[in-house]
């Protein structure tokens, strides 16, 4: 993507923000909870299959679009297993979305996919013994596929999102080589309570090992591989972070769940018993307005953490987004 067309989707969007009025401008929608990578911190597919059906999907998005959203992103358990993916894409780009697709990186990306998403983040805790041990159900010569040829695609720009546990910080290095290789950059993770950390306590990092991990990713040769900033490590690794002065959520984000629920926290479940289509999405969007948490102790979720800090105006936030996208 140009830098202009980049800019020009969600440029408007801050502005309003910036002037006090909340707008949507990016979309996390959860197309579904079904996933078979069975990563070993995931609870997430352990959930009902209720997931919206496609026509309602639709009419979320052009209500959304209408509202003021701008960039969507597709998230599950794994978008690639709906079968009406495409449909749900192709509606997206015809509205004029931005798209971004997370996804395990297992299944195959159609080209007419390729065509339509610019932006992919793809699963990834480091080399082979890793991903087996942390994520035994995404392959890791699938994963690398995948990573290879969303290389190949010139209008194309990947992250590899990983969670930072005991086996994935042994092999940091590799995780860095590979970004290299696949042209890359690496969004690191906290394991999320909220999606099932405690079921690998033994391979959680200590506060003195999370010191250890900010350490070697500042320094590293690679760290301009390395989609977070110093600001959002320090956030997610410190013992005692800096408060978030605000969430991003309701401000100029917003997230729908699998089953229509409008939430206002990626780490808890939904406060709001609220969900689409029982209501509209601009009036989803007034409801979370309300609600929305400021000065959140420490918040997991690394996408929030640098949306933050990018609506608080932190230059190097702002920068290495930006980069991410383009
Ligand atoms: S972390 Fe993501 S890829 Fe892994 S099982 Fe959960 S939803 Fe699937
Ligand atoms: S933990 Fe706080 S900052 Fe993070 S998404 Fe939830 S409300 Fe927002």
């Amino acid at each position: 993507m140009t830098h202009w067309a980049v800019l020009s989707r969600i440029a408007p969007g801050f502005v309003l923000s910036a002037a006090g009025r909340p707008v949507p401008l990016v979309l996390g929608l959860e197309v579904t909870r079904r996933c078979n990578a069975s990563c070993s911190y995931c609870s997430v597919c352990e959930a009902p299959d209720d997931d919206m059906p496609l026509e309602v999907l639709l009419s979320l998005l052009t209500e959304a679009y209408a509202a003021g959203s701008r960039i969507v992103s597709f998230s599950g358990g794994e978008p690639l297993l709906r079968k009406d993916i495409e449909e749900i894409i192709n509606h997206a780009f015809c509205l004029g979305f931005l798209i971004r697709l997370n996804t395990n990186g297992t299944l195959p990306i159609s080209d007419s996919i390729m065509e339509k998403v610019p932006l992919y983040d793809v699963s990834l805790d480091g080399p082979a013994e890793v991903q087996q041990l942390t994520r035994p159900g995404a392959d890791f010569e699938r994963v690398k596929a995948t990573l290879e040829r969303l290389r190949r695609h010139p209008r194309v720009s990947s992250t590899i999102t990983t969670v930072l546990t005991r086996p994935a910080l042994e092999h940091l290095d590799s995780l860095l080589k590979l970004a290299e290789r696949f042209d890359a950059r690496v969004n690191f993770n906290r394991p999320r309570p909220s999606m099932g950390a405690d079921k690998v306590e033994g391979w959680l990092l200590d506060s003195q090992e999370y010191a250890v991990a900010l350490r070697r990713i500042l320094e590293h040769p690679l760290r301009r591989r390395v989609l977070n900033s110093t600001e959002t490590l320090r956030h997610l690794f410190a013992s005692n972070p800096s408060p978030l002065a605000t969430c991003p959520m309701g401000r100029v984000s917003l997230r729908v769940d699998h089953d229509g629920s409008f939430n206002d926290c990626f780490e808890r479940p939904p406060l709001l018993d609220v969900r689409y289509p029982d209501v509209t999405f601009a009036e989803g969007f007034a409801r979370i307005v309300g609600r929305h948490l400021t000065n959140c102790p420490r918040c997991t979720v690394a996408e929030c953490v640098n949306t933050s800090l990018l609506v608080g105006l932190s230059p190097e936030t702002a920068l290495r987004t930006l980069l991410s996208l383009l």
